[in-house]
């Protein structure tokens, strides 16, 4: 017989977390599928894990790591009597009541759980160059996170991959703080809107590497410089950085609900206005799995606890009815 829980909640970065507090304290003792450890960033307490300092959570005014940030959060709701499973979910039905839920072998007839209602935030993932060394350098020189990061590069000469509207944003944005962004773009043209293209062209700290990829990041504990190619050319230079910023798009983790719950054609999942509320009652959906606006630590955990208090209210409507 499968599990049966009040909540299940599906991702445990901080949208997850903070429902796995809000819902474990209206006594409802969530579980919170947290996802496997992997090398990505849709692992065990999310894009937090990859970071290294965060300085913009409010609470912590001196900062605090990432890491240690998720694992406070983890304890905070363990402490109400969320239970937290390690495990990645790997099947959802969730057009029968109860939802049905698997974890491991998809094709097992019957779900490891069911649920009364489904809390889905099992974020996005930045896309990521897929070079060597990716993985360990980020937060050591490598950020797909300007807003999160651009403050540890004063004075530095940084540069940005990407030629749409995130990557002359952080560009605009990361010109603040360093001396000198160079955008590394594949094609001679931007993808950006036309506003932001003369922003970046009106900025004296921007230059562009037209025509050109990263194929190497050199430093192996920290991110010293980086390896391009001409695309024309097909000759390899250096270019000295002590940051990189990738930005060339996020995509949310949403595949295993596609069939299930309306999606924008970005692919993340669309929520009612100023709800948390899905197309499917008694599912709702929070943090950057259907924010492709903010896509912040905070705006995360605040939409979290909305989606706690709003499965928390559905729930009461069930059940009186
Ligand atoms: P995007 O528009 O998909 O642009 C991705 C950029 O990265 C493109 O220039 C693409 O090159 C490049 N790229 C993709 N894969 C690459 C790879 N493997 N190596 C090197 N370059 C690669 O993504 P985005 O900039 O994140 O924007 C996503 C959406 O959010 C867009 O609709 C955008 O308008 C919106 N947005 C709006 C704002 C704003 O209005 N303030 C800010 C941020 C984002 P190509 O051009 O050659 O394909």
């Amino acid at each position: 017989m499968p599990d049966h829980k009040e909540v299940v909640i599906i991702g445990s970065g901080p949208a997850g977390l903070t429902a796995g507090i809000y819902t474990a304290r209206a006594s409802l003792s969530p579980l919170v599928i947290e996802g496997e450890p992997s090398s990505t960033s849709d692992q065990p307490g999310g894009q937090l894990m990859l970071t290294t300092e965060v300085e913009n959570y409010p609470g912590f005014p001196s900062g605090i790591m990432g890491p240690e940030l998720m694992s406070n959060f983890r304890s905070q709701a363990e402490r109400f009597g969320a239970s937290l499973l390690t495990k990645k979910v790997t099947k959802v039905n969730l057009l029968t009541t109860p939802f049905e839920i698997w974890i491991g072998d998809p094709s097992v007839a019957e779900p490891t759980f069911t649920a009364s209602s489904v809390i889905v935030s099992t974020g996005a993932k930045a896309l990521m160059l897929d070079l060597p060394n990716e993985i360990e350098l980020v937060g050591h020189g490598i950020s797909t996170c300007a807003t999160c990061d651009g403050f540890f590069f004063r004075d530095q000469e940084i540069a940005v991959v990407g030629g749409g509207d995130s990557a002359v944003e952080e560009a605009i944005f990361l010109s603040r703080f360093a001396s000198k962004v160079t955008i590394i773009h594949r094609r001679d043209q931007l993808r950006a809107s036309k506003i932001m293209q003369d922003r970046a062209f009106s900025n004296p700290k921007i230059e562009f590497l037209w025509n050109h990829e990263v194929t190497e990041y050199v430093g192996d504990t920290k991110l010293e410089s980086v390896t391009v190619r001409n695309l024309i050319h097909n000759s390899q230079s250096n270019l000295q950085i002590s940051g990189l910023f990738i930005a060339i798009g996020h995509t949310p983790n949403t595949s295993i609900f596609e069939d299930q719950l309306s999606l924008h054609e970005n692919g993340y999942i669309k929520t009612e206005s100023d709800s948390s509320r899905t197309n499917i009652d008694g599912v709702f959906a929070c943090g950057d799995v259907q924010d492709f606006t903010y896509r912040q630590a905070i705006t995360a955990a605040g939409s979290g606890c909305m989606a706690a208090i709003d499965a928390e209210r559905w729930l009461e409507e069930q059940h009186a009815e």
